[in-house]
């Protein structure tokens, strides 16, 4: 039976990305050997890796003195690389579910952190709106997309201070307007590849200005944005050994993305799959949404069965499963339901989503 993948992360690729890797692992760009076992510093390579970054400044608009760099470890990692590159005394966080939290925590072992706001008391089922940025931080954190309650933040703010974001799970679903932030980044396995990439698009004007910090100063090598960016310079972008293959995914996945028109219309898409999904929860006398409405995520939609028919969840989990329904139960601490319209996820699933949800509603 066909599969519909609403997996959170790693999530759904487009099945071109899929075949044109499966060719190079067999025989990367005609050398014979595969993509697994080439050397990253090889001319073939480097063209991917240049390609690669001209795809990303491509697609997103990113200005000459935004450096994009590939590295590992996952959006984690950069939970400290962040402030260890950039907080010199205080940083400012706005607190939207617990990768936002997790940053934060991170962000104490370098130096003073104000909470702006936070949703946690409503299990952050809503983005805060009424609150001041201070303007003596080093910078404002925020997590534009949060991946476990389904809200997001679909604009760019102005922000007084260095604007920092944590886009793992929704960058490359709209445009945005890169000039606003000092750092973007994210894990690719969300919406732009496989698990085992991290992008960072960072300002470079901002490096170097760690003075009144002893912790972490200087800062390690590898963790230090100036070791990669240098290498970008150069135009190898590659300070180490780079997940060849992951990257490798990423390039096909942004040649796709490329393909279908850019990310005006990849957001066209993405909008039209959201609003079929959640017209279903609103107009379905079973279901209700989770997030409030106007922070509703276009990319994770999170739902549950209402009160009266909470005894129907498991149920509904099983049915959905036998119509090929693949990861769309709910993080459990938020229960219920969460269907991660990606990118690559085809208006196809969200209508046999909603179809599934018709019939379940038909025989209740
Ligand atoms: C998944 C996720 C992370 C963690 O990413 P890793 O690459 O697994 O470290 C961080 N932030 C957000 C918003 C996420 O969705």
């Amino acid at each position: 039976m066909k599969k519909y993948n609403f997996n959170a992360g790693p999530c759904v690729l487009p099945k071109e990305a899929i075949e044109s890797t499966i060719n190079a692992i067999r025989d990367f760009d005609g050398t014979g050997i595969g993509l697994l076992e080439i050397s990253h510093r090889t001319k073939g390579w480097e063209r991917i890796m240049a390609e690669t970054r001209q795809l990303w400044r491509d697609l997103l608009n990113i200005p000459e003195e935004y450096e994009v760099l590939f590295l590992g470890g996952g959006a984690s990692t950069q939970f400290f690389a962040v402030p260890a590159n950039i907080l010199n005394k205080k940083a400012a966080y706005l607190q939207t579910g617990v990768w936002a939290k997790k940053a934060m925590k991170e962000a104490k072992n370098f130096g003073e952190v104000e909470l702006v706001a936070s949703s946690e008391d409503k299990n952050y089922t809503y983005i805060p709106k009424d609150y001041t940025i201070p303007a003596d931080a080093d910078y404002f954190h925020i997590t534009t997309n949060n991946t476990i309650y389904g809200t997001e933040i679909k604009y760019d703010m102005d922000c007084p201070v260095k604007l920092v974001a944590d886009m793992s799970s929704d960058i490359m679903s709209r445009p945005v307007d890169v000039k606003k932030y000092a750092i973007i980044y994210g894990g690719a396995q969300k919406n732009v590849g496989p698990a085992g990439v991290t992008f960072v698009i960072i300002r470079k004007d901002i490096l170097g200005k760690i003075t009144d910090r002893q912790y972490m100063n200087p800062i390690p090598t590898m963790v230090d944005y100036r070791t990669h960016a240098a290498e970008e310079e150069r135009n190898i972008s590659m300070f180490n050994t780079p997940p060849v293959s992951s990257i490798f995914v990423m390039h096909e996945t942004l040649a796709w993305l490329k393909n279908l028109g850019g990310l005006e219309a990849m957001n066209k898409i993405n909008t039209k799959k959201a609003e079929t999904l959640y017209n279903e929860i609103d107009r379905n006398k079973l279901f209700v949404g989770t997030a409030e409405k106007e922070d509703r995520s276009i990319m994770n939609v999170c739902f549950v069965m209402k009160d009266e028919y909470k005894e129907l969840e498991k149920e509904f989990l099983d049915y959905a499963t036998e119509c090929g329904m693949v990861g769309i139960k709910g993080h459990r601490s938020v229960g219920g339901f969460r269907a991660s319209l990606y990118n690559a996820c085809p208006q196809e699933a969200v209508d046999a989503l909603v179809k599934c949800m018709q019939d379940f509603e038909a025989k209740h």
